[in-house]
């Protein structure tokens, strides 16, 4: 049994360490899910996140909207935008250009990532024959073009086309060595993963913080789907609790909400002080987290 006295967890707040907390949203495609993007990031913000960051849809597909969303979210509710930007099919100038563009309407914070070829993750990777070989090589060229805090992209049960572990944490290394900031990792189910390769790079030198990104389970059908996709894997005790729950929405929220709960929790009481959420557009159950890890709305 751990005292809870040891546990950050069971601290008040004037004993908690300090946290950073950050959420990840996707650029709305409709007027119906733009709506619901602003009226989370209006329950958010005041939870004063370090960022809030919108993705970059695959091979650029979504450039417009993404810089829409992170100009409005840096002018209307004076919370700091992460833009999300790929490199995947397109040349060293157009890329620059984006970095530019995202720079002109006050975005001081970049998650620099390859990105994945249309048909996957699966799929090898070429770069193109003008463009960045990789995201170390777009956190160099993000470096020349202005003072961005920048985000990287980590894998605690290894990226699926790394061949070894050495080979993964090289990368890492590499990212970081080019200056990235920190580390934000894919989602994960098993805390123990996640230590483990905080470890690992920590051994390797390593020293940005790597920051967890939890996904909370709001639909496990649509999230193992989302796992399958990225390389992550399921537990099979998680799948057991979620287990003839497809007809029972109000029993997965609760399941969903103990699941995450059990794991920042836990994340907490291991030490760790940042946080990342992928809140697919929702507030609900990351605000519920957040107040699990000590932060209310001011
Ligand atoms: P890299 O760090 O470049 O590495 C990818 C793989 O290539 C690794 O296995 C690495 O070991 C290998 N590699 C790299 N350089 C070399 C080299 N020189 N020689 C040999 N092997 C090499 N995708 C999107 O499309 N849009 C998003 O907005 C988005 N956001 C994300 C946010 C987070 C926090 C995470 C974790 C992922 C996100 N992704 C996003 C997915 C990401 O694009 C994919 O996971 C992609 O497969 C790898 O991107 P990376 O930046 O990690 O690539």
């Amino acid at each position: 049994m751990i005292d809870d006295d040891l546990r950050a967890s069971r601290l008040t707040a004037d004993k908690r360490p300090e946290l950073q907390i950050s959420f990840e949203f996707f650029p709305p495609k409709t007027d119906a899910m733009e709506e619901k993007f602003w009226e989370s990031i209006g329950k958010l913000a005041p939870l004063k996140p370090r960022f809030v960051s919108v993705t970059y849809g695959a091979g650029g597909s979504t450039r417009e909207r993404t810089l829409r969303m992170v100009r409005h979210i840096t002018s209307d509710t004076g919370v700091p935008a992460a833009a999300h930007l790929t490199c995947v099919g397109a040349t060293r100038d157009e890329i620059d250009e984006v970095v530019r563009g995202f720079a002109e309407v006050g975005v001081k914070s970049i998650v620099a990532l390859r990105g994945d070829p249309p048909e996957g993750i699966g799929k090898p990777f070429s770069p193109h024959p003008q463009g960045y070989q990789n995201a170390a090589d777009l956190v160099a060229g993000i470096r020349k073009l202005g003072d961005f805090d920048i985000s990287v992209a980590a894998y605690p049960e290894k990226h699926p086309q790394s061949g070894s572990w050495d080979e993964d944490i090289d990368n890492l290394k590499r990212k970081i060595d080019a200056g990235a900031n920190r580390a934000i990792t894919q989602m994960f189910f098993r805390n123990s993963d996640y230590l483990r390769f905080v470890d690992r790079a920590r051994k390797a030198g390593v020293k940005a913080p790597i920051v967890p990104g939890i996904q909370p389970i709001h639909s496990f059908k649509q999230i193992s789907g989302f796992a399958a996709r990225c390389g992550a894997s399921i537990p099979d005790w998680l799948a057991e609790r979620f287990e003839g729950l497809e007809n029972d929405p109000d029993t997965h929220a609760l399941v969903a909400a103990a699941v995450a709960a059990e794991q920042v929790t836990e994340l907490l009481d291991e030490g760790v002080t940042e946080f990342h959420f992928y809140t697919l557009n929702r507030s609900n159950l990351v605000l519920a987290l957040a107040r699990l890890l000590g932060r209310r709305p001011d």
